[in-house]
């Protein structure tokens, strides 16, 4: 008989062996808004490590990035992490935003380059007396806490398993991964990927190349497959056959759909754990219902106030979980 699977031993009445961060991104609209707070107040209990607050293109959500940012640091127990880029913006108005971000209690950034002004696909020119590139970002981050002697800012950065779309080879995007952990990154987290051993292999490499931090797979629930497809084209991840198959005369039928996505997720994260990942990345596209199954199969359950015993997204307290998940109490 085959070794029994990990997969099937996490789970609850266990010390918490697997963590998870989920990604937002900033609301337009007061509609957005509120359905961005369903899915935060849904998924908080879960007691992720951290969620992050994506950097619109361009820094155009500059200021809306900053609000999310804040509001979860105001209303939740959670740990933000707030993504910035080098785009369109001097080292100067970058260092500002770093240290607004620092002043609101913000201890964790997710440092990228960013894309051109024109979308992907377009050169990427850095902007004059800006950071060159998420290196550099990296290592600005960094040089800020030590000159205003800020509490200190964990960095997290992007990793491509299936390589940037800009770089000539997987080995130059190593190089510039390693780049950024020597600045002073601490995470990487992947692009989104389909098939688990691109994720495996590219490891392999990056162990191979002395890098020796955390890399995070990030995994897309396919809310909607021409959306992720889209999505995935840009940002060079493949989409192999059998998805597409997978999703094969669904146009129309949506709970199908959403039962055929879980179904997927739910697939591969369960193949990392047999494989010894233990820490995922959810990008929500600001949805709950399928990162919370997905997230319920990995053996997390909603952590519960102890006074109430309810749980509760806003507020919620990470309490009772087997070792620190980084949440963190703000003492109001
Ligand atoms: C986890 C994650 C979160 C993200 N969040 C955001 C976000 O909030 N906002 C946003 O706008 N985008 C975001 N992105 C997308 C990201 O900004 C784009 O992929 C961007 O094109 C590259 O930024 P980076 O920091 O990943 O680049 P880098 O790590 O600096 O570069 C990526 C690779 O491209 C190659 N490369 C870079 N510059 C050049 C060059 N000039 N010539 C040749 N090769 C080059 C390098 O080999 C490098 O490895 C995110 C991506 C990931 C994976």
């Amino acid at each position: 008989m085959n070794a029994p699977r990990a997969s099937r031993f996490v789970g609850v009445g266990k010390p918490r062996g697997i963590r998870v961060s989920f990604e937002f991104f900033p609301p337009k609209t007061a509609e957005m808004e509120t359905s961005l707070w369903e899915a935060i107040s849904r998924l908080a209990p879960l007691a992720p490590n951290f969620v992050s607050v994506t950097y619109g293109a361009g820094g155009s959500t500059r200021e809306r990035t900053h609000a999310t940012v804040k509001r979860i640091l105001a209303e939740t127990m959670l740990t933000p992490a707030a993504h910035l880029t080098c785009v369109a913006a001097t080292r100067a108005e970058i260092d500002a935003v770093i240290g607004a971000y620092a002043a609101a209690g913000v201890r964790h950034i997710v440092a990228l380059r960013g894309d051109p002004p024109g979308g992907a696909g377009e050169r990427y020119a850095p902007q004059p007396g800006g950071y060159r590139n998420a290196a550099d970002l990296v290592a600005g981050i960094k040089r800020l806490v030590a000159i205003k002697n800020l509490a200190d800012i964990e960095v997290s950065v992007s990793a491509y398993p299936e390589k940037h779309p800009d770089s000539p080879s997987v080995a130059a995007d190593i190089d510039m991964l390693k780049a950024k952990v020597d600045a002073g990154a601490s995470r990487a987290i992947t692009q989104f990927f389909f098939e688990n051993d691109l994720y495996f292999r590219y490891l392999d490499r990056v162990r191979g190349a002395g890098i020796a931090v955390p890399v995070v797979p990030g995994i897309l629930p396919v809310q909607n497959f021409k959306t992720a497809k889209a999505f995935a084209a840009r940002c060079g991840a493949s989409v192999p056959a059998w998805l597409a198959e997978r999703f094969d005369g669904l146009d129309d039928d949506a709970a199908t759909r959403k039962l055929i996505a879980a179904a997927v997720a739910a697939e591969q994260v369960l193949d990392l754990v047999d494989h010894g990942v233990t820490d995922f990345h959810f990008y929500t596209m600001n949805r709950a219902d399928l990162v919370y199954a997905i997230c319920h199969l990995l053996g997390l359950r909603p952590v519960k106030k102890p006074d109430t015993g309810v749980a509760d997204g806003r507020g919620a307290l990470p309490f009772a979980v087997a070792e620190p998940v980084g949440a963190r109490r703000l003492g109001r």
